[in-house]
């Protein structure tokens, strides 16, 4: 969308209002006979741009764009959840969305059930005549397990269950959810949508009756919206997204059969050393830029490997251009039950790396002297 001014590259609107040319404009705005913008919270030209770009990226009939990935996994799940239903997650979650199941929806009088989502069995299982919402994020962070999109939502549709799906590892370049029968998808645009580390942001996308339906009604009062400025950002990095997954993916590649052959256990869904390999490969057009590794020894070896690297910097962060490694156990997952963080395979042995746009060899140079130094 240009302005009178023709840029090429999109105006930032950093406006939270609007002003009208008579007050029958404002009034029908307000009633919803005339489209248009009335305040920021819920409407913004700069916003509108980022959420029909990514809409297009992921073939959605809907988005909403969000202030975080964590802002859009809130508003997605209680949005359209009431005291009295059921909710069926994948217990391999990314530690903030593991608290909504466990500790967020719970006090407001949902129940919820955590299930090893890999297994589409334990789906069927968990499925009670209240169950409203399946949750899942595949693949898992950190722990790489892969759910089977289109048999979990084959289950949920038959129970009157909805589907949403955390991408943020995947992104709608290597995974679309909404093709395997998933109803909602859920972002993080922090990670490789943004891509470069510099803004927080996030999306819901869906059907147009659920998006601007529940959903909207949900944000446009609660307010988790998404600044002009940093849909700008993220919206710049949408241009350049297929190119970097393109360029990462095969950067990670190549790490990862590095590290496959050097270290105790990989989980890379591109190896076919991944358990569930041939599932992700049937889902994912390439293994993604994430990887997990396992040391020998534990926290300590763990930490001292990231204490060795120069090149990789220690970081909790994800989907960036540079090179990141965490141990998620003491960081992203530290926040959960010890018993939890086993029950769902984050070992402390477990390291996870996200590879950037650095030349391979680089990357595997670095992570060579570090493996040599801590004595693996
Ligand atoms: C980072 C992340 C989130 C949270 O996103 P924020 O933008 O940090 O709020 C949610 N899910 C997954 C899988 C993530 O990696």
């Amino acid at each position: 969308m240009r302005s009178e001014f023709g840029e090429t590259s999109e105006a930032i609107f950093l406006t939270s209002g609007y002003s009208y040319d008579d007050a029958e404009t404002v009034a029908a705005r307000f009633r919803g006979d005339e489209k248009g913008m009335t305040y920021s919270r819920l409407q913004n030209p700069t916003v509108a741009m980022f959420e029909e770009r990514l809409r297009l990226i992921e073939g959605a009939d809907a988005c909403r764009a969000m202030a975080s990935g964590m802002a859009a996994m809130t508003a997605a799940l209680l949005s359209q959840l009431r005291a009295g239903d059921h909710v069926v997650a994948g217990r391999a979650l990314f530690g903030s969305c593991r608290w909504l199941v466990d500790s967020l929806l719970p006090k407001f009088g949902i129940e919820t059930t955590v299930v090893d989502g890999r297994e589409v069995d334990a789906w069927k299982r968990a499925v009670r005549p209240n169950t409203k919402l399946f949750f899942m994020e595949t693949p898992a962070n950190p722990t790489m397990d892969i759910c089977d999109i289109r048999a979990i939502s084959d289950i949920a549709h038959n129970a009157g269950a909805v589907v949403v799906v955390d991408n943020a590892f995947a992104t709608p370049v290597l995974q679309r959810p909404l093709e395997f029968g998933a109803d909602i998808v859920a972002y993080s645009a922090t990670k490789m949508l943004d891509g470069q580390g510099r803004v927080l942001a996030g999306a819901v996308l869906g059907s147009e009756e659920f998006i601007e339906g529940e959903l909207l009604a949900f944000t446009r009062n609660t307010g988790p919206t998404l600044s002009a400025f940093n849909a700008w950002v993220v919206l710049k990095g949408l241009e350049t997204l297929d190119l970097r997954m393109a360029k990462q993916c095969e950067n990670a590649l190549s790490v990862a059969r590095f590290l496959d052959a050097r270290v105790p256990r990989l989980l890379y869904p591109a190896l076919p050393s991944h358990p569930q390999h041939d599932l992700a490969m049937a889902q994912m057009s390439a293994g993604g830029t994430i990887m997990s590794l396992f040391v020998a020894d534990g926290r300590r070896q763990a930490h001292a490997l990231l204490d060795a690297l120069t090149l990789v910097d220690i970081s909790n962060n994800i989907g960036d251009s540079r090179s990141l490694m965490t141990h998620p156990a003491s960081t992203t997952h530290a926040g959960l039950d010890e018993t939890v963080r086993e029950e769902m395979g984050v070992a402390e042995s477990m390291l996870r790396l996200s590879v950037g746009l650095e030349d391979p060899a680089d990357v595997i140079d670095d992570l060579d002297r570090a493996l040599c130094a801590v004595g693996l």
